[in-house]
């Protein structure tokens, strides 16, 4: 199977170099050129336990890369902890993708990443260097699933200050060949450090520059199988998957991505719900027909405070191309005092829910019909955003051992200006092969 590039369809790579590249051509993104259809197996497929299903799933998606032996031990390192489906009344369940060891679904797709990177990088004896920039979330998931590997050095930019204490320290702290620079400015500010990094051509291939940014399509692959274990255990819970519907908290649609692959490789989902925050450009655009993103704005759910969704061309393209029927996905904008007031109702029932899973719980609350049955897709573990669930619940929450484990080490980030030339002369001394 290999991938072609959605802005250039004559750009066709293989799977390790989909991985390794990242973007193709002009900025492409890359999709699979066949989606591979299990429509007949998948009672047999949901009786698998995650690891093995999973690595049946993929397979055939990345067969020109790796063996089936190498993706079952991939995924097998990759996969090492569960998703879980807890029901909160008769018509909804949250699909807990939090139990990682960063607490928060980033880490399947990162871990599955760094894995199939590691082997990639091993077989041509390449050394490379993963250059991100981070607002909370993705630099955890990337220090974490790199941590350790041999061949690549990680560098994580976040803007000093400008994040929470326990975030910072959930990546900051754990050294070996991850590397963390506290910059002196905004987040932006660190986009642009690492965009600049890539265009200086001599630069990104002296140290192998690789971003690991969620539109790398390993993360996407990866993402899959959460949607099939979900339906085995709603399979067990409930004895069927009859009138499936997902509600995913959108940020940069890679969920949602991941998603509509799942049913278009035969997984039985009925529809699709994209929840959105008060950053609505999905929304309006399927209302409307214009793309028009405004300026971003920040909430409480803040991983998805996105205004240029980076992987709606792929959605694009799987319902302009029939991939999926246009008919199976809606989207919905739930505002800052929606969100709170779906916090509260879970809480009602007995759940504690963080403003992403909340928005999703609120979207599917919005024309559920009698005969479906909603799942919401939990993306962070409450404790993340412990101020806020506090704030809103009025309730004290403790902190999983993860968190607490972090919170009493010292962090190990060096300070750097929004100065290109300090970051270069940085990469050049610590990354260079
Ligand atoms: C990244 C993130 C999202 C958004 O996911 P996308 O795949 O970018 O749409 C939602 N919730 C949390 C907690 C996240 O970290």
């Amino acid at each position: 199977m290999s991938f072609y590039n959605l802005k250039h369809p004559e750009q066709e790579v293989s799977f390790s170099q989909a991985v390794r590249q990242g973007l193709g051509k002009n900025q492409g993104l890359f999709f699979p050129k066949a989606i591979p259809d299990f429509s007949n197996s998948i009672k047999e497929l949901l009786k698998l336990p995650l690891v093995e299903r999973s690595a049946k799933i993929l397979y055939p998606l990345v067969q020109d890369s790796l063996s089936e032996d190498e993706v079952l031990q991939i995924v097998t390192n990759a996969f090492n902890f569960p998703a879980l489906v807890q029901s909160v009344d008769e018509h909804n369940a949250a699909l807990e993708l939090f139990h990682g060891p960063t607490l928060a679904f980033k880490d399947f797709g990162a871990r599955f990443m760094a894995q199939c990177l590691q082997k990639f990088t091993q077989e041509e004896n390449q050394k490379i260097t993963i250059l991100t920039a981070t607002s909370g979330d993705t630099g955890a998931a990337v220090a974490h699933a790199f941590s350790g590997l041999d061949n690549i050095k990680v560098v994580i930019l976040f803007p000093k200050g400008k994040i929470s204490l326990l975030q910072e320290k959930m990546f900051t702290t754990i050294g070996g060949n991850i590397s963390t620079l506290a910059v002196a400015g905004s987040f932006d500010d660190c986009q642009g450090l690492v965009k600049t990094s890539f265009d200086d051509l001599g630069l990104a291939s002296d140290i192998g520059l690789n971003s690991a940014n969620s539109i790398n399509i390993s993360r996407l692959l990866a993402q899959i199988c959460y949607y099939f274990e979900a339906a085995a255990q709603l399979f067990r819970q409930r004895g069927n998957i009859d009138e499936l519907v997902f509600s995913i908290p959108s940020g940069n649609f890679g969920n949602l991505t991941a998603g509509l692959l799942a049913k278009a490789m035969g997984l039985p989902i009925k529809r699709f719900i994209a929840a959105t925050n008060l950053n609505d450009t999905v929304p309006r655009y399927l209302k409307t027909g214009e793309w028009e993103p405004k300026e971003t704005v920040a909430t409480m759910s803040n991983a998805m405070d996105v205004s240029k969704p980076n992987n709606w061309p792929r959605v694009e393209h799987m319902l302009k191309s029939g991939i999926v029927p246009e008919t199976c996905l809606s989207s919905v904008m739930i505002d800052e005092q929606e969100t709170q007031l779906a916090m509260h109702k879970l809480n009602s029932m007995g759940y504690i829910s963080e403003p992403h899973a909340s928005v999703a719980y609120k979207a599917l609350q919005y024309g559920l019909s009698a005969t479906e049955f909603g799942v919401f897709l939990g993306t962070a573990h409450p404790a993340k955003f412990k101020d806020t669930v506090e704030s809103t619940l009025g309730c004290l929450l403790g902190l999983p051992k993860e968190l607490a484990d972090c919170a009493s080490e010292t962090s190990l980030s060096e300070d750097l200006d929004v100065d290109f030339e300090q970051l270069k002369s940085y990469l050049l001394s610590h990354c260079k092969s």
